[in-house]
């Protein structure tokens, strides 16, 4: 029997050991148990030596060095002793000082991304845009401004500083320094607190008022400490006390200069990737960070409901742990990857905080570049990350998050992109990681539209990529099994249906027949376009309408807008004005598990009533799309590209759109537009012909 004491320390145990396994840092310790004095005075010397090399900050050396302390004076058997060997281990692991050097060679950048990826020429030249402004402000001047009366002190941190690679200029004393400032842009002045004619407050007080973006750094000796910190009050980056260390030195520039130029960077704001599944978001991310020479970082937000997993919880709490973002940057080793906060519209809110509010922490230069992570419990600088988001629908984002980030939209494929991209990557690609590198294997073209055509709908790529794995897959055990026979591998329409099977996908459009009652619309939705039918029926009632299919708030308001606008236009119609009266009208849309919301299959709920009314039959293969109003107009609708693109692969001939999308059709590429006719219109009366039959069915 355990009292509930000893199995609250030994679930404790349990949990601490697991974290300090999945960290791993000093030596795996599989089973926490009772430690000798011994066992724990080695255990310290461990961590003291660790202390002593890892490349971190004075504060963290002072923060490690007090928790050792306090560790010294506890006993080993208690818990707090194991969380606190823990966070040791995690503070020291962390990459305080590792930055990978950037490489901002624009050329070779440009190759990589056009070796790796097909087509996406918007986005290839945004990311370029996003690299060349990079480039031009790492190779801009970094100006520092040494003032002091000193002449030795003066001429050290000159020498000190040029060695570095800035420019420095010198100032006499603190008016010296302010009328240079008038003449020329410093980023950052380093002054000594106590000089003659101007002292070193003095001079940032004026300082901050010609030049406020000008960093200054206060040099102070020990009894001045009081006004070290008056000057941090005062607007100070930062002090430095005398006698100066050199290392602290470098690396206090070094920072102001690196949070200055990520400043201007992010000025610009976060890229977010945003497009339906398997459009090449995460691996084009990949790509940048080969390009700059960085490590890279994915985490994928979705679910995500605790603010604790983003910014870890505290430690006070039993089994508590480090939050995502810092976790995965002691794992990268480097403090500035690439970091991918994947499907970031997927977050979730509730009584547990909200995690968007941490992502704008992040994602914010002004902010993150203190970084507090609960378990932590000292800042993190996080403005060396460059950060990329992706997203299915930017429109779900919170709207303070989004307006962080500049969305650049990465669209569907056509089927000729697709077959593109498979020729040169994804056939390759499969090849290689199925042993089949060296076979003869030849895949003609009509068998990879057939996998396109036949066996995916989709807008991106995945299961495309997945079922040329899967044929892969079945090819190697073939060649397995006819190991003598070396001849070449042809892989034809035939073979890709003995393969994969029976085609999974029908085109029910073009195979459809044109029915009463019943519209072809298109949708846009997480995962690019998508067809839909709406079914209409009457029978004898009271005046009601139904409406099913898991309908949202919006759409089901268009169906009633639909009727109402028929029922006070019978006539044009040459309908009955009653023919409501002693009749319920039913409206369905089918997938009937899968939420349907938004306004722009009014138009084509609208089609549908009146086909059901005037029992002219629809055209399947005729497809809309687009809001409709009570006085019978269409309105604009978003994601033309998608919609279209999920008409051509359903095999419908002909769309209608608003007339107010003309603009967005025109843009469209000439092989998004091919082998459907697109069609605008402004309102109902104009496209009623072009989408009922004329004969009556009765
Ligand atoms: P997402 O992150 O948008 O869901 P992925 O980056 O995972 O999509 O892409 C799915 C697959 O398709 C990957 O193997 C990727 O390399 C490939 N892919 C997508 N777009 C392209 C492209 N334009 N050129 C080459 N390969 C691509």
């Amino acid at each position: 029997m355990f009292d509930t004491a000893t199995l609250g320390l030994s679930m404790l145990r349990i949990a601490t050991g697991i974290e300090r396994q999945s960290m791993g840092f000093f030596k795996k310790i599989e089973r926490i148990e009772e430690k000798s004095p011994e066992e724990q005075s080695i255990e310290l010397v461990d961590l003291r030596r660790a202390k002593e090399s890892a490349r971190i900050t004075k504060a963290v050396s002072e923060l490690a060095s007090k928790e050792l302390e306090r560790l010294e004076r506890m006993d080993p058997g208690i818990p707090e002793y194991t969380i606190g060997v823990s966070y040791l281990e995690f503070l020291l692991s962390l990459p305080w000082q590792n930055l990978t050097d950037d490489s901002l060679d624009m050329a070779r950048a440009e190759k990589i991304l056009e070796l790796q990826h097909y087509g996406l020429k918007h986005v290839k030249e945004r990311i370029l845009e996003y690299l060349a402004v990079k480039t031009l402000c790492n190779f801009s001047d970094f100006n520092i401004l040494v003032a002091d009366d000193e002449e030795i002190a003066r001429t050290n941190l000159e020498y000190v500083l040029r060695k570095e690679g800035y420019q420095v200029s010198t100032a006499v004393n603190g008016q010296d320094a302010l009328d240079k400032l008038k003449q020329k842009d410093f980023e950052l002045i380093l002054t000594d607190l106590k000089m003659e004619k101007m002292d070193g407050i003095q001079l940032l007080e004026s300082a901050k008022q010609i030049a406020p973006n000008t960093e200054i750094v206060m040099i102070t000796g020990y009894a001045t400490v009081s006004s070290a910190v008056d000057a941090l009050k005062k607007g100070a980056a930062h002090y430095l006390p005398k006698p100066i260390d050199l290392e602290e030195l470098r690396s206090t520039v070094r920072q102001i200069r690196e949070k200055k130029r990520y400043l201007q960077l992010t000025r610009s704001p976060i890229l977010c990737f945003s497009g339906p599944p398997g459009t090449g978001k995460t691996s084009i991310g990949k790509s940048i960070a080969e390009a700059l020479g960085r490590k890279f970082i994915r985490i994928s937000l979705a679910g995500l409901r605790d603010e604790a997993e983003l910014r870890g919880h505290r430690r006070t709490y039993v089994g508590s742990m480090p939050g995502r973002i810092m976790t995965e940057i002691r794992r990268i080793g480097v403090r500035n990857p690439v970091f991918m906060l994947d499907e970031i519209d997927k977050i979730g809110q509730d009584f547990r905080g909200d995690p968007a509010s941490v992502l704008l922490e992040v994602l914010d230069p002004e902010q993150n570049g203190r970084f507090l992570d609960h378990y932590l419990d000292v800042p993190f600088d996080l403005s060396s990350v460059m950060f990329i988001a992706t997203a299915n629908v930017v429109e779900r984002l919170p709207a303070p998050l989004l307006d962080r980030l500049e969305v650049v939209p990465f669209p569907g494929y056509t089927e000729k992109e697709k077959r593109a991209i498979a020729r040169q990557f994804l056939v390759p690609r499969q090849l290689r990681e199925h042993g089949l590198k060296n076979r003869s294997v030849e895949f003609l073209d009509g068998a990879i539209s057939k996998i396109i055509v036949d066996y995916t709908l989709e807008a991106g790529l995945r299961n495309f990529e997945r079922e040329i794995a899967t044929v892969c897959r079945k090819l190697a055990r073939l060649c397995l099994q006819s190991e003598n026979d070396r001849s070449p591998i042809v892989v034809d329409e035939k073979l890709i249906e003995n393969l994969l099977g029976p085609r999974r996908f029908t085109h029910e459009i073009a195979e459809a027949g044109h029915r009463v009652g019943v519209t072809t619309g298109l949708v846009w939705t997480e995962f690019g376009g998508e067809i839909i039918f709406i079914e209409a029926t009457r029978m004898k009632g009271n005046q009601q309408l139904i409406l099913t299919g898991s309908l949202g708030e919006i759409i089901r308001e268009s169906a009633q807008t639909a009727l109402s606008y028929i029922r006070s236009h019978a006539q044009d119609f040459s309908l009955d004005p009653d023919f409501f009266d002693g009749s319920d009208i039913h409206v369905h849309i089918p997938s009937g598990a899968v939420p349907k919301d938004g306004p722009s299959a009014g138009v084509t709920i609208a089609l549908a009533l009146i086909s059901l009314l005037t029992r002219k039959p629809a055209r399947r293969d005729v497809a809309l799309s687009g809001e409709f109003t009570l006085s019978g107009r269409l309105l604009p609708v978003s994601g033309i590209r998608e919609k279209v693109l999920a008409a051509q692969r359903a095999g419908v001939k002909a769309i209608i759109f608003p007339e107010a999308n003309k603009i967005d059709i025109e843009d469209l590429d000439t092989d998004v537009r091919e082998g459907v006719e697109l069609i605008v219109a402004g309102d109902i009366f104009s496209i009623a012909h072009r989408v009922l039959i004329q004969d009556t069915v009765t």
